[in-house]
């Protein structure tokens, strides 16, 4: 058994003035928790700072800090300030009143707070012993909690040097298929503890130790040997090789068109190139999603409508392509990377967009090594410490560089365009201006990369000027926008100039109907039996809601398809 020692039981601290309120609060968060956390409660401000001062010199665990709403302004954010600087991996809660919901004042407190990352969410005071709403809400923040701490004991264990780039993309894989890991430093004496029990004598970049799963240990392994070894299917060898549903693409508009397929009773195939959950899946909190009023990680969603689907019957398969698609007869032939064909009634597309790339041959050399495109901000503890750098001037590369200061040393924007309020929230610009380690770079361009056989160094151009400046980082996120990749498909699966598939209306086709598409099959293609649902489809909102929408309701035009093929 490897076991680190990490000490004292995590801290559950709640800070109200009121002594009534704060006792109850304290009472319900010992019912249910003081077996594994230890819970305490301060009424002064001064007294919650020095034991969270003390907690973080002592490297004490604190899981969660819940911050009375009728504390004020200055004091609410001294309180979380210090939780957020000295305990990153903290949950941050404002309690507040049943019946709050009627106060705008609270309901700004609480969008603003965690806008910008001072707030993860707000609580309902428990009003009652046993207030299992409240007991409810604590668990699923300490649950967030034990999955970002990075002591925790983990299913899975990845150790390796926190510079080694192949290490960082592990971590992401499994972060972005919420497989819950825990990072150790090849150094450390955790990290060698593990390497001694687990991978005694075997030499290796990257050693994963899956601790839940019969201790199996991977040295250097691809992508698809660990989720291989996680259980999550990577060949077709299990799979039917006939279907009356390909989905292309994991994403929320896959997943949602692989869980209505499979549930109305279709033989449904997921084929997903990368990850589970798409762009979504890099996302660390999804707030705007109908029913999760404090957010929801997209990793999140998509486990849980993987699992959805999967209880429904519909077969996946990960870190595959799509790379031909060709009609035969009444169906289409679909080739799948490194697995050959499957033979489908009908094909939706659901392969998103890619993110667009900086297209500077020695940045792109260090894609893997330092350089990162999609990839989950949130999995870059592995930079703790670092310097890190993220391109982009929108609302995303705002999120992801206030999530960076949570860790880093120090965090680069670089901006090509200037003034940054003309690509971002004026409330992220705002939370940007208030980190101390953000610098932001407006009107520059990433021009050159540099380091030894990992990023160390950038090149900024000014634009204009063409004054250069040389920046330190060893992490660069690259958040340029996205577009579609769909050359894959057949000429005859339209598209608009910008690779976007067009479907209903915009095909200009007629449907079995006589309908125009609008009418018929919003979401079917200028290929009868093939359609397009979210972000890749011509004209899509381009949310996680339409997507999901998008991906359910196309399955009845698939019904309506499959069943012109009976005719
Ligand atoms: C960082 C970030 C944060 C976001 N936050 C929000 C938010 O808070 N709220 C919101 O509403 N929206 C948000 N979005 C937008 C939202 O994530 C997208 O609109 C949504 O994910 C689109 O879903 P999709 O299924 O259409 O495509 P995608 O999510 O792009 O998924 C497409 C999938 O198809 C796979 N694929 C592509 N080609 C192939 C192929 N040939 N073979 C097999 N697989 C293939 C890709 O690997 C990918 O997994 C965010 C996006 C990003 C990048």
């Amino acid at each position: 058994m490897v076991a680190d020692d990490w000490g004292l039981r995590p801290l559950l601290l709640a800070v109200e003035a009121d002594p009534r309120r704060l006792g109850r609060t304290e009472t319900e968060l010992a019912r249910s928790f003081a077996g594994t956390y230890r819970v305490r409660g301060e009424a002064t401000v001064a007294d919650a700072l020095r034991l969270l001062e003390g907690a973080a010199e002592r490297a004490e665990r604190v899981a969660l800090v819940l911050v009375d709403d009728g504390l004020s302004e200055h004091d609410r954010r001294a309180v979380l300030d210090l939780a957020r600087t000295r305990h990153p991996e903290a949950r941050r809660g404002l309690l507040v009143d049943w019946g709050a919901w009627s106060d705008p004042g609270v309901a700004r407190t609480i969008l603003r707070g965690t806008a910008v990352g001072d707030l993860d969410s707000y609580v309902l005071r428990p009003w009652t012993e046993g207030d299992e709403l409240f007991h409810r809400t604590i668990a699923e923040l300490v649950q967030e909690w034990s999955r970002r701490d990075p002591r925790t004991h983990r299913e899975v264990v990845v150790v390796a040097d926190p510079r080694s780039g192949r290490a960082f993309e592990v971590s992401n894989l499994l972060q972005r298929n919420r497989i819950p890991y825990a990072f150790r430093d090849r150094s450390s004496t955790p990290g060698q503890r593990v390497l001694e029990a687990a991978a005694p004598a075997r030499e290796g970049e990257v050693v994963v130790w899956m601790a839940a799963i019969g201790g199996t240990t991977l040295v250097d392994p691809s992508d698809a040997e660990v989720l291989g070894a996680w259980g999550i299917p990577t060949t077709l060898a299990d799979a039917p090789r006939e279907v009356d549903l390909l989905v292309v693409g994991a994403g929320p508009s896959g997943l949602a068109a692989a869980v209505y397929g499979a549930s109305e009773g279709l033989s449904t195939l997921v084929v997903e190139r990368d990850a589970l959950g798409g762009q979504a899946g890099t996302s660390s909190l999804i707030r705007n999603y109908l029913g999760f009023s404090r957010g929801l990680s997209g990793s999140e969603l998509a486990q849980r409508g993987y699992q959805q689907a999967w209880v429904f019957g519909a077969r996946f398969v990960l870190t595959r392509s799509v790379e031909r698609l060709e009609r035969v007869d009444r169906a289409f032939r679909a080739t799948v990377s490194g697995e050959g064909d499957v033979v489908a009634r009908s094909v939706v597309l659901a392969c998103g967009v890619a993110y667009r790339r900086l297209g500077v041959p020695s940045v792109e050399a260090f894609t893997g090594k330092g350089v990162y495109y999609g990839a989950s901000v949130s999995a870059a503890h592995a930079l703790a410490g670092l310097s890190a750098a993220v391109a982009g001037g929108g609302n995303s590369a705002g999120q992801a560089v206030l999530q960076l200061a949570r860790y880093c040393r120090e965090v680069h924007l670089v901006v090509r365009g200037e003034p940054l309020e003309e690509t971002m929230s004026a409330y992220l610009i705002e939370a940007v201006a208030g980190e101390s380690v953000i610098t932001v770079h407006t009107g520059r361009d990433v021009t050159d990369a540099s380091g030894d056989g990992r990023l160390e160094e950038l090149v900024l151009t000014r634009r204009g000027t063409g004054e250069q400046e040389r920046i330190g980082v060893d992490g660069l996120f690259v958040m340029i926008g996205a577009e579609p990749h769909t050359d894959w498909l057949p000429e005859e699966v339209r598209r608009d100039e910008r690779g976007f598939v067009l479907t209903g209306m915009q095909t200009g086709r007629q449907t079995a109907h006589g309908l125009s598409g609008l009418a018929g099959h919003p979401h079917e293609t200028s290929v009868p039996g093939i359609f397009a649902v979210g972000d890749v489809r011509a004209g899509s909102v381009k949310r996680v809601a339409s997507a999901v929408g998008e991906g359910s309701v196309v399955v009845s035009e698939v019904h309506e398809h499959l069943a012109t093929l009976h005719r």
